[in-house]
């Protein structure tokens, strides 16, 4: 069996046609599945309209965030959740084509264990949010030592693979980038990204940018080691003037030199008060970890009684 794993907050409108539009692809392909939709504290009415798609298919599941956790969470959850033999993850907006699940089922078939969707084209997108994502894409290939440009949370996993991404134990898990890290036998496919049909975009320029910080800390350590390196650039930058003022001093010049004083005081301090900045947030994240809170709640699940959903999990 293949599970289909849906994260949705707030698409009220597209349950409905989303449920429809998968289930009859999966069913004229002939392959057994179950839809699992992950509601991730959806402030309209989507948890009633998976509640409704449940009780008109069988193979509907759904599970209840008790507040918005973010589309991460979500997926681990609907990976938890599933029982299929391999799982595949898709937007509820229907941005990934559908009937791109068959072939990667195929795929499937045919012995790979992890099959990536790769955007061929990223859609019709505002200037300033692809610029975002590009630099963003940048940054987390570097951090990840993984070319992510293309990468996009559209993919197909084995069981082998699903058991091992939920038995990380990460809180900031960057599902996207871990399951190449993960390794396995791995295929690509294109996709078109498509037009968003309802509704728009749940990121704003501001939660992209939080994002990708969080999710370039969890990769990389490289920030941390900028610091040492503008520490050792100081130094020099210090010998250097260091030496100028011993000169002017011995030469009987001195004085007038009040601009560089502040000039060094300026930029050492500023120089501090950044690396205090990237410290703290690694340490940041460490309390995060330790804490070990589970990464998800869930309220309520839904559907065939097959749910393996028992209210909260620690995973
Ligand atoms: N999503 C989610 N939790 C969030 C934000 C988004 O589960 O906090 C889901 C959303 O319902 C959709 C998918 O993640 O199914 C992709 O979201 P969206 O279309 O807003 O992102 P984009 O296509 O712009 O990357
Ligand atoms: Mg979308």
């Amino acid at each position: 069996m293949l599970s289909v794993i849906i994260p949705a907050y707030n698409e009220e409108k597209l349950i409905g046609k989303t449920t429809a539009v998968i289930l009859d692809i999966l069913s004229k392909a002939r392959i057994p599945c179950e839809l699992i939709f992950v509601d991730d504290g959806s402030k309209d009415n989507t948890w009633e309209q998976i509640t409704e798609a449940a009780k008109a298919h069988f193979q509907v599941r759904g599970a209840h965030f008790s507040r918005n956790f973010g589309k991460e969470a979500a997926i681990l959850a609907g990976l938890t959740e599933s029982l299929g033999e391999c799982c595949v993850v898709i937007d509820c907006d229907l941005q990934h084509p559908p009937e791109k699940i068959v072939e990667m089922y195929q795929l499937w078939e045919r012995g790979y264990e992890i099959i990536e969707g790769q955007k061929s084209s990223r859609g019709s997108e505002g200037r300033l949010h692809s610029l975002a994502a590009k630099a963003f894409y940048s940054l987390i290939s570097a951090a990840t030592g993984f070319d992510m440009a293309n990468a996009s949370d559209f993919k197909l996993l084995d069981r082998k693979a699903v058991d091992v991404l939920i038995n990380l134990r990460e809180q900031n898990a960057f599902f996207r980038a871990l399951s190449s890290w993960i390794g396995f036998k791995t295929t690509y496919i294109q996709f078109d990204v498509q037009e968003r049909e309802i509704g728009q975009s749940k990121w704003s320029t501001a939660a992209l940018t939080k994002y990708a910080l969080s999710n370039i800390a969890s990769f990389s350590t490289v920030p941390m080691q900028i610091v040492t390196v503008l520490g050792a650039l100081m130094f020099v930058v210090s010998l250097i003037l260091g030496g100028i003022v011993l000169v002017q001093k011995i030469l009987g010049q001195a004085l007038g030199g009040f601009t560089t004083v502040i000039l060094i005081q300026l930029f050492s301090s500023s120089i501090m008060m950044i690396s205090l900045g990237i410290i703290g947030y690694y340490i940041a994240k460490i309390y995060e970890e330790i804490k070990g809170r589970p990464r998800y709640i869930i309220s309520e699940t839904c559907g065939s009684g097959s749910s393996k959903g028992t209210g909260s999990k620690s995973i």
